[in-house]
């Protein structure tokens, strides 16, 4: 329990620090970006086009990390709605499809019936895509990922599962703490955002890791009143 509240405090100093200078940070960025492109237009430069095209993707992987340290932001706005949460995973099917397509994967969705559940649909949607990211970057070729709703003992659950190399013990309770990876080129942020979306939610994240993969599960409350 100390290590969850070590973990939610952080998350609150990370959000907070990060509503205040991440605006700040983009727009020389933005500006740096410009020129870079128009740089990479320019005959002149001809010889450092790659060169160029190198610092573009790194300043895109700077604001990636922004974006992810941004939605950690304590004061973004954010709506609870009664919502269709199978609807909210079908609009975003496509999009994941996609992506498993061409990272050699397989998705499949499992629905079973759940009541209307008081969410945020962007927030969800992001809590759901950077799931099965993770999911996708944890397996070797032709993986399964499996997205599931259904009710456990009168709780609404969403389920993202995967058929990857699961998750070490010794780092499981490392998991949601800002900048913890293990990829080269991880940021670290992508479950740290998952769980400030549940802690908005007051939904409960857990994750259950073997050999033969890796669950994570997300309980809503069932109580519909739910105070910030
Ligand atoms: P990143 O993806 O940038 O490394 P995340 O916060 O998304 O950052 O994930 C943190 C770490 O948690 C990952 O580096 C990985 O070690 C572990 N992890 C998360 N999801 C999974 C998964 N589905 N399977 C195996 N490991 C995972
Ligand atoms: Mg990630």
């Amino acid at each position: 329990l100390d290590e969850e509240l070590a973990r939610y405090a952080s998350l609150n100093l990370v959000g907070e620090i990060a509503a205040s200078i991440g605006h700040e940070v983009r727009n020389p960025m933005s500006t740096v970006r410009g020129y870079l492109q128009l740089f990479q237009r320019k005959k002149q430069f001809a010889d450092y086009h790659e060169d160029l095209g190198i610092m573009i993707e790194e300043l895109d992987r700077a604001n990636t990390i922004i974006t992810e340290f941004l939605s950690l932001a304590k004061n973004k706005s954010f709506d609870l709605i009664a919502t269709d949460l199978q609807a909210v995973i079908n609009t975003i099917f496509p999009l994941i499809q996609a992506d498993a397509f061409r990272l050699g994967h397989n998705i499949q969705v499992k629905l079973e019936p759940i009541p209307l559940v008081m969410l945020d649909e962007r927030e969800i949607r992001q809590l759901i895509l950077n799931l099965v990211r993770n999911a996708f970057e944890a397996m070797e070729q032709n993986g399964m990922v499996c997205i599931k709703t259904y009710m456990c003992k009168n709780e609404t659950i969403l389920e993202v599962s995967d058929t990857g190399k699961g998750i070490p013990p010794e780092i499981q309770n490392k998991l949601g703490t800002p900048f913890f990876t293990t990829k080269e080129n991880g940021t670290g942020l992508g479950l740290a955002v998952c769980y400030r979306i549940a802690q908005r939610h007051n939904a409960a994240i857990s994750a259950m890791s073997g050999k033969t993969g890796t669950s994570f599960l997300i309980k809503f409350p069932n109580n519909m009143k739910i105070d910030e």
